[in-house]
């Protein structure tokens, strides 16, 4: 068939779950074709991680909030599920469709599958385009000196502040809908849980979709932002921008959350030492792409190849109570109980419980991640590994093997007076702050005014921080090879 601007474009949505900044969108519209809007939940495709719980969840409402604004606009979300690579181009065929229109991914396998079927639909003579949509740089842009890709942040960080970035584009207030084939229904994907449903917290702690990803962003522009640069680290305070979930899912673009950060700059709403801060944060999130795209077995495959070498002993007892904040710990189980109840985990908090899993317990970087990768709401195909493997030591300019947080002395440093430990770990609220991070110090007559048993009510450590420090130092040490 010829190509017409009669004939519909087809708006494949993955990782983007916005209308407005959106370039995909953005130049189906320029095309002056009618649209259709098609979003495929794929868990058959080769090496396509499935997504884990606490993202299914958040994936299922993002959905419904999406489908919602195009309704608005007088328009459909078309839904299907199965392999993309049978789908899409069936669809193109079903509706006449002569364009299509995606902003690309950076994993190895989803590259693969949009490479094949770029190939596929454009030997069938469709157009094909393709987009930056959720990255400030696209990853092959970024190249040292010597034309490699980066290892180091600080190099990148110059780097990428040199070259521009483009100005977030709100969407048109009407879109032009093609007729919209048939869809699948959103609850037969069973996205959310039912039996038992333990997403209630979550549906209290956060509004997934661009309404909520837009709401969260002014929030954080008119509080947190305010003193972020200190702040960020004190998980008791809402100091940083929750802006994670909506980020992985592209509810909103680092465009747009950039622009409102230097936009309050600007006007003098906020200084630029917190707003420089919170911009070398996206960076962070660009280094952990910038890694996947050059490094994909990121996520199994330690960045380090030293790392192969360690002897994990891995203690599942250990592992058992670090899942369910019960290693006598406070700091590590108010955050792993914030993970569990909520979606989510302040990010000085995730340092130390990861450190304490892969020090403390010597187990596996790769078991920490999975575990995060099913709880988190903000799982993200490349913060998560090279986060865990940044904290192991294995990953890219990852913290020294002999960084070994102890956890009462970051407890007392960035929650002082323990206010977040009282709100997750409740049965320790009684404490005086001079034991909240070390309740096993507390004399027995202020254990007993606290109302606490330890060994009943809460656990003793489930190892000694000082013999666990020693241990994991002599396991590293024989990997260290200098
Ligand atoms: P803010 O402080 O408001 O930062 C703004 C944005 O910058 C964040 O939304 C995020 O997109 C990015 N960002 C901030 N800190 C980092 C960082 N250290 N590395 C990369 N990007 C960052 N982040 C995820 O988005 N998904 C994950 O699966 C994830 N897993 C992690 C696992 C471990 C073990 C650790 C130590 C960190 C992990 N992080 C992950 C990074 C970080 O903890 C979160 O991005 C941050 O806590 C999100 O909260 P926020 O949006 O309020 O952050």
């Amino acid at each position: 068939m010829p190509t017409s601007p009669d004939r519909p474009a087809l708006i494949w949505f993955r990782d983007d779950l916005r209308l407005d900044d959106n370039p995909a969108l953005d130049a189906a519209l320029a095309s002056g074709r009618p649209l259709i809007l098609v979003f495929i939940l794929d868990e058959q495709s080769d090496g396509i991680r499935p997504l884990g719980g606490a993202a299914r969840w958040w994936l299922g409402r993002s959905l419904a909030s999406l489908a919602a604004a195009l309704e608005q606009k007088g328009g459909r979300l078309v839904l299907r599920r199965g392999a993309a690579g049978d789908l899409l181009p069936q669809l193109a065929e079903d509706v006449g469709a002569d364009a299509l229109y995606w902003n690309r991914r950076y994993g190895s396998a989803e590259i693969a599958l949009d490479t094949a079927l770029k190939a596929t639909l454009a030997a069938r003579g469709l157009t094909v385009e393709t987009f930056g949509g959720n990255l400030l740089h696209e990853p092959w842009t970024m190249k040292t000196q010597s034309g490699g890709p980066f290892r180091v942040f600080t190099p990148f960080y110059r780097r990428a502040m040199g070259q521009p970035v483009r100005t977030p584009v709100r969407a048109p207030a009407a879109l032009p809908f093609a007729p919209a084939p048939d869809s699948e229904l959103l609850r037969d994907w069973a996205l959310e849980p039912s039996a038992p449903d333990w997403a209630g917290r979550l549906r209290r702690a956060w509004t997934p979709g661009e309404n909520g990803a837009r709401a969260e962003l002014s929030a954080f522009i008119d509080g947190g932002l305010h003193g972020y640069a200190e702040g960020r680290d004190r998980p008791d305070l809402s100091s940083t921008s929750r802006l994670s979930p909506h980020l992985r899912f592209g509810e909103l673009s680092p465009h747009q959350a950039l622009a409102a950060v230097r936009h309050a700059e600007a006007a003098g709403e906020a200084s630029s030492r917190d707003a420089e801060k919170f911009v070398s944060e996206v960076y962070w999130r660009e280094f952990s792409y910038h890694l996947l795209f050059h490094f994909p077995d990121l996520v199994r495959v330690n960045f380090n190849a030293r790392f192969d070498a360690f002897e994990w002993t891995n203690n599942p007892a250990l592992e058992r109570a670090w899942r369910r904040g019960l290693t006598g710990y406070p700091l590590v189980d108010a955050g792993m109980r914030q993970l569990w109840q909520t979606g989510w985990m302040h990010n000085r908090v995730r340092m130390v419980a990861a450190s304490f899993l892969i020090k403390h317990g010597l187990t596996d970087w790769r078991r920490g991640e999975d575990w995060f990768w099913d709880t988190l709401v903000d799982a993200d195909p490349a913060n998560n590994p090279a986060s865990w493997q940044w904290v192991a030591g294995s990953g890219a300019d990852a913290a020294p093997y002999f960084r070994i947080f102890n956890p009462v002395a970051q407890g007392e440093k960035f929650d002082p007076d323990g206010d977040y430990v009282r709100n997750f770990v409740p049965e320790l609220a009684a404490l005086p702050n001079k034991f909240i991070h070390r309740p096993w110090e507390a004399p027995s007559d202020v254990l007993r005014k606290a109302g606490i048993v330890l060994g009943e009510h809460y656990p003793r450590p489930i190892v000694d921080h000082a013999q666990a420090r020693q241990r994991a130092l002599e396991r590293f040490q024989r990997i260290r090879g200098d």
